[in-house]
């Protein structure tokens, strides 16, 4: 019999689970706050549950985690982890800028929802790789609870508020997995993370963009739109060519109209596609949408030949949103100095960077 990976189960499934043993209920929903909460990382740190019960949970269920190969610190505060998984693959998530977030009380998160990515945008060390695995629910929700355990090792107090999906791979692509991460991570008895501090970033997968809105109309959408016109987004982003401009903002559009929510629209600026017209034709694209335009000045990544645009051409872009009525910031680069940008640790890990 196949065992069921511990930490990607809900409440209910331990229930179900302890029902079908002949454990009590109760037994289910200690076991679900152990591994949730105080995010443990064996069967033998679970101290309320008695040795025999323990070992016949562990017949079913198998309880992983994963190993830390490498962390880099920004000094911003920006943590950057490189993780094993149990089949060597390694992942990389982000603690985003520790420091002053955390005299907000807001901890994010960054998570890898993919083993490498398939969608192969220009600008992204992940791409880079080609594509190897969806992660389970339990590996995506494994993320939060072991980068949570590591830092509570100084900071007993801290507990993340808020996550985006938006490291390694295209959430889109593992909705299934993604969405039941989601569910798990938004728990009462567990982390008990509210469905509007989870936001999941897309390439601009359409039909999974209106899934979303009718299977869950209170997780945050970001879509990384960095062209307003298909010919240059085309390059940038290849999902493009399968689903254009017009599917996808039509799909914004009725996202927006399912669940009255405000899409976050982000556009990496390169010293490429920074120009006054670019922005006007941005504008253009949005008008009428629901939503806020995120500006993120790229991290050069090596084999990329992207570069980063002057703060002069980044002020001027986003004036020419604000002119035009739309909601606009930029955001600060975070972990300039630690490769911060996705896939980048794991590439230096494997050695393709110099
Ligand atoms: S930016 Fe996201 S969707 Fe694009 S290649 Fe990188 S991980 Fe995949």
């Amino acid at each position: 019999m196949e065992k069921i990976e511990l930490r990607g189960c809900s409440e209910n499934e331990l229930i179900e689970i302890c029902q079908k043993i002949g454990l009590k209920r109760f037994r289910a929903i200690q076991l679900f706050q152990w591994v949730q909460q105080k995010a443990v990382r064996s069967w033998a740190d679970i101290k309320n549950i008695s040795k025999s019960d323990l070992e016949t949970l562990s017949n079913h269920l198998h309880f992983s985690v994963l190993n830390k190969v490498r962390e880099q610190r920004s000094k911003d505060g920006t943590r950057k982890y490189l993780f094993r998984l149990e089949d060597g693959e390694t992942i990389e998530c982000v603690l985003m800028d520790y420091a002053r977030l955390k005299a907000r009380d807001r901890h994010t998160i960054c998570v890898s929802t993919q083993v490498g990515c398939p969608v192969g945008c220009a600008f992204c060390a992940t791409g880079l790789e080609g594509f190897k695995r969806n992660l389970s629910a339990a590996e995506i929700i494994s993320q939060v609870l072991d980068i949570s355990q590591d830092i509570q090792q100084e900071d007993p107090d801290f507990q993340v508020t808020n996550i985006v999906f938006m490291g390694m791979g295209e959430p889109m692509l593992n909705y299934d997995q993604v969405l039941k991460s989601i569910r798990v991570l938004n728990q009462a008895q567990g982390l008990n993370i509210g469905m509007r501090r989870m936001t999941i970033s897309t390439s601009g997968v359409v039909p999974k963009i209106i899934q979303l809105a009718k299977d869950n109309s209170q997780v945050g959408l970001a879509v990384s739109l960095h062209a307003a016109d298909d010919s240059t987004r085309d390059k940038l982003i290849p999902m493009n060519r399968r689903y254009p401009l017009s599917e996808l903002m039509e799909a914004c559009r009725e996202y927006s109209r399912i669940t009255h929510r405000r899409i976050t629209f982000e556009v990496a600026l390169t010293a490429d596609n920074s120009k006054p017209a670019e922005a006007e034709a941005l504008a253009r694209l949005l008008k009428g949408q629901l939503g806020h335009v995120n500006l993120i000045p790229v991290n050069p990544v090596v084999g990329t030949g992207m570069e980063r645009p002057s703060q002069e051409k980044i002020v001027k872009f986003a004036q020419v949103l604000e002119d035009a009525g739309i909601s606009v910031s930029s955001r600060e680069e975070r972990g300039t100095d630690i490769d911060a940008a996705c896939g980048q640790l794991r590439r230096q890990w494997e050695g393709k960077l110099v």
